[in-house]
């Protein structure tokens, strides 16, 4: 059976969809660690940074700066974020296809985030935020992303 995360590139699994483009594809995070969590993943499935094509990593980044100045025009994120790639199992990666974290943190929020950090390590994440709540998110982010594109061309 394809990962999660194929199955969300598939479209077999929902997600509340942020950015996408012929090789990369953005989505709310399920367990957010932060207001407005993204992750960022390569269409193709890939375990690993060192298993994907030269200048797909690049490309992820990339993908992820225009995220993350997206979340700042919002608000999010305004005091620091964390730009994140857990890189293997050892690294508490969790899940076995390449993604990007883009979690915005707050003033204060420590206890809170080490919290919920430590249920991701575990693996056992905790209770999913209700997808109506995603996909506002998501739908603000997108609406950034479009006017940050046309604010470039023109
Ligand atoms: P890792 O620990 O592998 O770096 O992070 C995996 C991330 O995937 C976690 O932050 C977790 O919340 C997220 N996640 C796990 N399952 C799902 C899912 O079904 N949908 C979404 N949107 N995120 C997921
Ligand atoms: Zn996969």
């Amino acid at each position: 059976m394809a990962c999660i995360f194929c199955q969300i590139a598939g479209g077999e699994l929902p997600a509340s969809i942020v950015y996408e483009d012929s090789e990369c594809l953005a989505f709310m995070d399920i367990h957010p660690l932060g207001r407005g969590h993204v992750l960022v993943i390569p269409k193709h499935h890939a375990r690993q940074v060192t298993e994907l094509e030269t200048g797909a990593t690049q490309r992820l980044f990339a993908v992820a700066e225009s995220i993350l100045s997206a979340q700042r025009r919002l608000g999010w994120g305004l005091d620091g974020s964390h730009i994140l790639l857990n890189d293997g199992k050892t690294a508490n990666q969790k899940v076995p296809h390449v993604h990007v974290h883009i979690i915005p943190r707050e003033k204060g929020d420590s206890l809170k985030s080490a919290g919920k950090l430590a249920l991701h390590v575990t693996g056992v994440f905790g209770f999913a935020t209700p997808r109506p709540r995603l996909e506002e998110q998501a739908s603000q982010l997108r609406t950034e992303l479009l006017t940050q594109c046309n604010r470039r061309q023109t």
